[in-house]
This record gives structure tokens, sequence and C-alpha cells, in this order.
């Protein structure tokens, strides 16, 4: 909706001298945005965890997916990596391996309590899981044994240097959607994902891993193999589009690939660890906004599915959409707890001891069950959410970013298990700083082309 000039200045004056009251406004066109519901002084009343009963009714038969830590040894050594003994909370790299009983009660969690789901997810994680092939195996034919005749997917995250040609046959066989860690061009890859024993970089290893799987998996390969590249302030994106979209080498061509970012507690550090790298904080900042506006640009004349618009896509699509599609209706009483799951529910993570964290991305200290004493503990899991809910009570509210923040609180705020202020503030910092940037930039792109973000209106809005 547009207002005039003047309208602007009156509700920006009002904005800063809260005191003023916009209720004491009158101009018509302020009593018109008032009419449709902007401008409200209306504020929920806090955050609160999730309904009564969703929490256990979600165990019992809804649970999506439960992710094996087969082993947490690993044959690489990357500067990030959560078990790098940097970040405190976070287990180190050790030979611990799961053992058959384990990985068979975590089998059993999944599919005996997921009757509501139509296709549960058993994943495969480490360490690099691929050094218990074995295990993987039994683990695939015994869910596939149990199953029956109900769907069931494998998931399986590598770094593919492990992967032979014979392994690969064997994945391709049983369906095993594969998702490749690879951080984009070789100079980039290879500044932080390095080989434990070298320690020189893994990208040649793993491009290997990634030709055994193409000539296995065939035409299947597009859509079963993906890539997930970790990007931080770093990161270089006129390299990266290239590298993926514009001049992509053969191995990953036509490969689906996601941009993720990187969660280490120091991220300032690794740039000193890693050397020359990319460009970092500010230049990123500037490159991003104008990889936004010839997203935007694009977007507003017709999509053509090229594979730099694609790259693009991966980088703002998700987030932009839950701007545009906010829910534009007046807050309800309570908000949720942001970007957090029902703990146990989404996804359950069960370490090598049997151990079970909400994700693999969490605090090893936050436990929420055993899969050999129990299962999924209730009460460990409202405890976290109330944790949760507690922290953000008075905060969230408040917030102008309320309706849009997705981040999710277990993996930001609680580095040792125990959620801290001094984190979520930082987390606050951190969120507030990207979704200001963005909501700067989708004013830009609006300010140019009014209907610039139609085409996102079909797009669901993560929450
Ligand atoms: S491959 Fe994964 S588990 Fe291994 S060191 Fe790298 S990030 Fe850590
Ligand atoms: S990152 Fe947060 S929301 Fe996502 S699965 Fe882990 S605990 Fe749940
Ligand atoms: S940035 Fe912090 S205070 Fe604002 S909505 Fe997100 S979690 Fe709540």
């Amino acid at each position: 909706m547009e207002v005039c000039p003047e309208t602007f200045s009156e509700i920006v004056h009002v904005l800063e001298n809260p005191s003023i009251g916009i209720e004491s406004l009158s101009a018509p066109a302020i009593l018109a945005l008032q009419e449709k519901g902007y401008l409200s002084s209306h504020r929920p009343n806090g955050v609160r965890a999730a309904c009564d009963g969703c929490l256990s009714d979600g165990q019992q038969t809804g649970i999506t997916q439960v992710v094996l830590e087969l082993t947490q040894s690993c044959n690489h050594r990357c500067l990030y990596c959560p078990y790098s003994a940097q970040d405190p909370g976070r287990r180190y790299h050790s030979v611990a391996a799961m053992d058959w009983d384990t990985a068979k009660a975590g089998i059993d969690l999944l599919l005996d309590s997921s009757a509501s789901v139509e296709m549960p997810v058993l994943g495969f994680y480490g360490g690099e899981p691929l050094l218990e092939w074995e295990l993987m195996k039994s683990c695939m034919d015994y869910a596939i044994g149990k199953a029956g005749d109900k769907r069931l997917l494998f998931t399986l995250t590598t770094n593919a240097t492990p992967v032979t040609g014979a392994i690969a046959k064997e994945l391709a066989a049983r369906g095993v959607s594969v998702l490749v860690s690879l951080d984009g061009p070789e100079e980039a890859h290879n500044s932080f994902r390095k080989l434990r024993e070298s320690r020189i970089g893994g990208y040649s290893a793993t491009m290997g891993g990634i030709r055994s799987l193409r000539e296995a998996y065939g035409d299947t390969g597009v859509g079963k193999i993906r890539i997930n590249a970790v990007c931080g302030p770093w990161t270089d994106y006129l390299a990266l589009e290239n590298f993926f979209c514009t001049n992509p080498p053969p191995e990953i061509a036509g490969l689906e690939y996601r941009l993720s970012e990187v969660s280490h507690s120091n991220v300032a550090s690794l740039l000193g660890e890693a050397g020359e790298v990319g460009q970092v904080g500010e230049i990123v900042s500037e490159t991003k906004r104008d990889l936004f506006l010839r997203w935007t640009e694009k977007n507003a004349t017709g999509k053509d599915g090229a594979g730099a618009e694609i790259f693009l896509d991966r980088l703002f699509e998700v987030p932009v959409a839950n701007l545009h599609n906010r829910s534009k209706t007046l807050l309800g009483e309570h908000l949720g707890p942001m970007g957090m799951c029902l703990p146990g529910v989404r996804k359950s993570y069960i370490q090598v001891n049997g151990d079970i964290l909400l994700c693999e991305r969490v605090s090893e200290r936050f436990v929420i069950g055993n899969v050999l004493g129990g299962g999924l503990d209730l009460s460990k899991c409202k405890s976290v959410l109330d944790e949760v809910v507690e922290h953000f009570q008075e905060r969230c509210p408040e917030c102008i970013f309320c309706r849009v923040c997705a981040g999710c609180p277990a993996v930001y705020c609680a580095p040792d298990g125990m959620i801290s202020e001094e984190a979520v503030a930082q987390f606050c910092s951190r969120q507030i700083k990207n979704l200001g940037e963005q909501l700067l930039w989708y004013v830009e792109s609006l300010n140019r082309n009014a209907n610039c973000f139609d085409f996102l209106e079909e797009t669901g809005v993560q929450q």
C-alpha cells in the first residue's frame, strides 16, 4: 500500500517519538491505514511453546526423521567442523562408533512411531558415516525388512571421499539420497576442508567420489545426489555462481545444490586459519545486495530457468518468501518459539551411545532421551521448549521482526547445552542485522517495481 511523503514523515515522527502515540494521528491516509490493520499498537503477550498434546501426539505417530551417528570418526579435519574442539559443548572427533543394538533401537524408534508419516526418513551421519559402511548396509537391510510395504527414504551426508565404485552401486540400488559436502571451486573448498592425515585440501578426493556416484546412479543421479556448500563471511558469491551455474565442472553439472551458513562459534578466527579466501564482511553484503537486485529484476521480467537464476533462487527465495508472504493480520496473543521445531518430532539425532539430540546441529549436552533407555523423554523435550520460551518471552513480542524470524534458537543460543542470555543477545543481533539488510533490499526492489515479488506468492512460507 502506498502512502504520500507527508503521511510517511508523520509516521516516522511518531515512531521516533513513541510518547506521542500513533492513535493521536488523524490524517485520512493514516485512518485508512489503521482500518486495514496497519499501525496497530497491539503486541503479543509473550511466547508460548506449543499446544498441549502436540508434542506427545507427534512423538507417538508423527516422527519424520531419525538420523544415526554411525561414527564420530572422520577422515577430514575441516576448519569449521563443530567437532574440531573449538565450539564449547560440542564433542571432539573420536574413534567411537555405533554398535548394532543402538542402531537397531534407533531404527525401531523411527518405524514404531511414524504411522502417520507417508515416507519416514532414516539418515546416516558422522563423522564420516561411510567409514562404517558395513553397519550402514545392515541398518538399511533391517529397516527395509521391518518397514514392509511402507515407503522409506534413506539419506547420507558425506564428504564422498570413501565412495568406491562398489559402494556407489549399492547406494544407487537402494535409492539412497546422498548429500555431498563441497564448498565450491577448488581453492575455496580446500581453504577449509582438509584431509585428516595430510592436512591438504580434499577437493580432488571428493570429486573422485562424486564421479563414482554419478556413474553408478546414471540418470537417477540428478535428484538423488545433491551438494551442500557451506558459506561464511569469506564466501565469494560470484565465484560460487560461476562454479555451480555458469561453468560447472562435469562432475556436478545438473546436480541440485544448497547453500548453508557456517555455524562455527568463532568465525573470525577461521579467517586467520584459512589464509586469503574470498571476500569478507561488508564486501559480501555489497555483493549480496547487487545479486539480490539482479535476482528481483530477472524475476520481474519472467523466469527463464537459466542456471544463474537458479543460483540466485537458492540464495534468496526462501528467506524473501518468508518476508513477502508474512502474515498481515494482527498478531495473536502469543508467538511460537521462532524457527524451532517440536523436539523429537521433525528429527531425532541418535549419537553413538544412544543419546537422542534434537538434531545434529545442537550441542551434545542437549539430550532429550536415549534409545537404549526408554526412548524420547517427554519431560526433557518439554523442558527444552520451556527454556527457549523463557529467554524470548520479553524480547520477541517487542521485536519488529517477530513475524519473519525463523532462526533456530536451540542451535545458536545454547553453545554448551544451556541457553545463555549472552548467546541469545548475539543470536538476536545477528538475526536483526540479516533480516534488516534483507528488508532494505526488499523495499529498494519494491520501489523500483511494485510487482517484482508477485512470483513469490505461490511459494510456501517456511516457518
Ligand atoms: S567432513 Fe564433516 S565431520 Fe568430517 S571434519 Fe569435515 S565437517 Fe567435520
Ligand atoms: S536446527 Fe532447530 S529447528 Fe532444525 S531440526 Fe535442529 S532443532 Fe529442529
Ligand atoms: S531477532 Fe530475536 S527478538 Fe527478534 S524475533 Fe528473532 S528471536 Fe525474537
